[in-house]
């Protein structure tokens, strides 16, 4: 392992309190903000250390981010070169390589595989990368170089496009870093294609961590009516005919994912109804005009997207519970989903069976999942198990 000789950035006496539990975070007002650490640039390689000097890690420093340091070692002086970034990767591959025989899965889940600021998803020969920290964006020519070395893929795109960016003084862009971007990209998935648009201003790639939930979905779905409200490009609801549904209906408002969804079904000989509409609208029809559905899946985007809108993000699921309760067909099954990482999963728990309840259904839960393996979660940092799935067996 190469050496180098970072500054270091001191812990105040007593703070910490997760970073000396084995969590890779140190937040802002946790650390000595001295004239030289305020004067390194976002994103500089630093050692952390304890007020006694004992070394916790080296890691990056960002001193305009509430999370300031964010470590990628345990020892000092690591240099993030293309050796660091090829082990990570090739360990990082090797777990996918035990999960799945085809190329296609999240392959690097920032904290979760060691590489905090970092996400990349695999689509066979192509990467789409998203790097959301300045650390991180300062290694981008190493990591490139270790991906060539590792995996030699056609293509590589950077998808820098999140808004997160911004709190790490980051600009926005989207670009071919190798090969080009690709005018479609294919998904193979649970025996299933499925299609995602990077390019052509459509911006819709592919969310893999629900692949163990869809096909769970699916195993129910032989001969039975499927309602998938947030389809999106049709995760759920090709899997699910393609299983064998009798009939699926999906519901989504963006346009751009359901002509994708439209592809998916023909490419796979399954038979679906795609409609743009509001969710909460188009099931608050669908319960006036007393229609059910034997599966029903409720998806939505991230209720709550920062700390404060918990309390509006839990009015919103206990909401969507209710409503997807009062379509769920008698002895149905519905399946409750948030992907926001500050909504609880005891308070998500409580607000679908509190949204449940309103409908007068029973309900007993049959499972709780949270995203597929290939998003592995930090055993210190709660905060990367965001996916709750809860699925609900109705009378
Ligand atoms: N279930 C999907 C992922 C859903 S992501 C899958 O398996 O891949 C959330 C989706 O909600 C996005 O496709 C977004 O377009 C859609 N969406 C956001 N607000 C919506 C609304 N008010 N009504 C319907 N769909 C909405």
């Amino acid at each position: 392992m190469n050496k180098a000789n970072h500054p270091q950035i001191r812990l105040k006496p007593r703070e910490g309190r997760r970073v000396r539990g084995g969590a890779p975070w140190v937040f802002s007002n946790e650390i000595e903000m001295s004239r030289a650490a305020k004067a390194l640039e976002p994103g500089a390689a630093v050692n952390l250390a304890m007020e006694d000097g004992r070394i916790l890690g080296a890691g990056y420093f960002n001193p305009k981010s509430l999370i300031a340091v964010r470590l990628l070692a345990g020892e000092a002086d690591v240099v993030f070169d293309k050796e660091f970034f090829a082990r990570r990767i090739g360990r990082a591959l090797a777990l996918r390589e035990a999960f799945y025989a085809r190329p296609f899965y999240r392959l690097v889940h920032a904290e979760g595989d060691g590489l905090a600021g970092l996400t990349i998803d695999r689509f066979g020969d192509t990467l789409v990368v998203q790097i959301t920290t300045a650390g991180m964006d300062a290694l981008t020519e190493p990591l490139l170089a270790a991906l060539d070395e590792v995996l030699a893929p056609a293509n590589v795109i950077l998808r820098n496009d999140t808004p997160v960016r911004a709190l790490e003084g980051l600009g926005s862009e989207v670009r071919a870093a190798r090969g080009e971007i690709p005018s479609r990209l294919t998904v193979e998935e649970n025996g299933v294609r499925y299609f995602a648009d990077l390019g052509g201003g459509q911006k819709t790639g592919w969310y893999y961590d629900q692949r163990d939930n869809r096909a769970f979905m699916a195993s129910l779905a032989k001969g039975k009516s499927v309602l998938d409200a947030y389809c999106y490009t049709g995760g759920f609801g090709v899997l699910a005919a393609h299983a064998g549904a009798r009939e699926v209906a999906g519901i989504d408002s963006s346009q751009a994912a359901l002509a994708l969804a439209d592809e998916a079904a023909s490419a796979n000989g399954a038979r679906c109804k795609f409609v743009k509409a509001d969710a909460f609208e188009e099931l608050e029809r669908l319960a006036k005009a007393n229609e059910k559905f034997d599966i029903v899946i409720c998806d939505p985007p991230p209720f709550a997207k920062a700390r404060k809108d918990v309390e509006a993000a839990s009015r919103a699921y206990r909401k969507l519970a209710r409503m997807g309760a009062s379509v769920t067909a008698p002895n149905g099954f519905l399946l409750l989903a948030s992907c926001s990482y500050n909504m609880p999963l005891d308070r998500f728990a409580e607000e679908n069976a509190i949204g449940i309840a309103r409908t007068g259904r029973a309900a007993s839960l049959v499972r709780q999942a949270g995203a597929s393996p290939d998003h592995p979660v930090h055993p210190r940092l709660p905060e990367t198990a965001y996916l709750k799935s809860m699925i609900y067996a109705l009378d």
